[in-house]
């Protein structure tokens, strides 16, 4: 349900977000994207616009970057033919390993990146927010790295459920802050790291772990987290003789999704799909299927699709996982939803924990929850597609879900502990 283009609109904006001129001068991925933010927040957000145009994409800062993805992150990650899956799927499967990156999962590219120009910036401390707690972990570490002080902003019922991170985040020398307001999830928590900024907008540093959130922020996280598509590119071609006829990654926030399809919009023969959390079902509240089932409006800074009810209040959404648990999108997504570059589907709790298994019985990897949904909708793609070459984005490892997990029984061996 995004804004209605023309074709001949949608087809300019798939040629401008190729030639690599999206966002415009204000921010906006066609319709959506820009700055909805309180006057008291401007000069920090103008700030950051010029602080990234004055380092970004120079060739210190670049060098600078890259380097620590390489000695310090572990890239370039591996690009993993899946052989036994791919016969249980009849395709052809290749798993990009962000798992593997420091940290275990893509998250870490974003967050060094952010640490890099922070340090540039002048910063004197970095604050952040945090939902699966694996942002909050990815930017204690890089802070560390950089020699910033750094504290987490994280709700009250994340940290629940992902305790193990917590104690991670603070043995790697963060603060974490418990948010009791709102939902108690990654949205209150932003509100807060928001919040926060406002009163130290030159000293502090605000990281945050999506692509979300006003002009420039996803911008500036797609242009970091692009490296995992680049280096897919290159691998998929080199090992196995060209592109997939696929591409599959789930889609919180956006910013494991954008880092793997960026690269690849202009391969007009791959078919690229996100998948968002179907949590229980259909119904508002039961799921975070954003860009599925939400409309447009306004979140957190910025013009995109949202779930929310007829009287225009944001909703809370459920997922098993809780990096999938947001509200919102990133605005890039809802362009290429609307202009039908990138289809966007959504699998439920049950399909994820299912695919879970699957991948552990078959490869030896135990994924992400957060990834695991896009692994559900590629083996039901699969099954409609026989034979086809399939891409998947493993965002992260699954460690940290070992609290969620153990509700649950392991199908073939239900009365197993685990
Ligand atoms: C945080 C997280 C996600 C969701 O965030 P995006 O910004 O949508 O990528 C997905 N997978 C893993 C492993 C995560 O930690």
């Amino acid at each position: 349900m995004s804004v209605v283009l023309s074709a001949d609109e949608a087809s300019e904006l798939l040629k401008a977000s190729i030639a690599g001129k999206l966002p415009d001068a204000r921010g906006r991925f066609g319709p959506y994207g820009g700055r909805y933010v309180p006057e008291t927040l401007v000069p920090a957000f103008e700030r950051l616009e010029q602080g990234i145009a004055d380092h970004l994409h120079t060739d210190d800062f670049q060098k600078e970057f890259r380097s620590e993805l390489k000695n310090w992150v572990g890239r370039p990650t591996a690009l993993t033919f899946a052989p036994r899956l791919s016969e249980r799927w009849g395709a052809e499967v290749w798993l990009k390993r962000e798992d593997l990156a420091h940290t275990g999962a893509h998250k870490i590219n974003n967050a060094i990146g952010q640490a890099l120009l922070a340090k540039r910036l002048g910063a004197k401390r970095i604050i952040a927010e945090t939902g699966a707690g694996q942002h909050g972990v990815a930017s204690a570490a890089a802070c560390a790295r950089v020699g910033l002080p750094c504290r987490v902003y994280m709700g009250a019922v994340d940290i629940e459920r992902q305790a193990p991170n917590v104690d991670r985040m603070l043995r790697l020398g963060a603060e974490v802050f418990p948010v009791e307001t709102g939902d108690k999830t990654l949205r209150a928590a932003i509100d807060e790291a928001l919040r926060e900024w406002v009163t130290d907008p030159e000293g502090t540093y605000y990281l945050i772990g999506s692509a979300v959130g006003a002009h420039p922020y996803p911008y500036l996280v797609r242009e970091l987290q692009s490296v995992i598509g680049q280096e897919a590119r290159e691998q998929i071609i080199a090992q196995a003789g060209g592109l997939p006829d696929a591409a599959f990654a789930c889609v919180g926030g956006g910013s494991n999704a954008i880092g793997l399809f960026y690269p690849l919009l202009g391969d007009a023969e791959i078919e690229l799909i996100g998948v968002e959390a179907g949590g229980t079902g259909d119904g508002l509240g039961q799921n975070a299927a954003t860009l599925a089932t939400g409309t447009p409006g306004v979140l957190q800074g910025s013009y995109s699709i949202i779930l929310q009810d007829e009287n225009g209040n944001v909703r809370e959404t459920h997922s098993i996982s809780a990096g999938l648990d947001y509200s919102g999108v990133g605005p890039e997504h809802a362009l290429l939803q609307a202009i039908g570059r990138v289809t966007y589907v959504a699998a439920g709790d049950q399909a994820a924990l299912a695919a879970l298994e699957d991948l552990c019985e078959t490869e030896g990897i135990l994924t992400a929850l957060e990834t695991a949904h896009a692994y559900a909708a590629a083996s039901e793609w699969a099954a409609k597609n026989p034979g086809k070459r399939i891409l998947i984005g493993n965002s992260g490892r699954g460690d940290k879900d070992m609290p969620t997990l153990k509700q649950h029984p392991i199908r073939n061996k239900p009365n197993a502990a685990t």
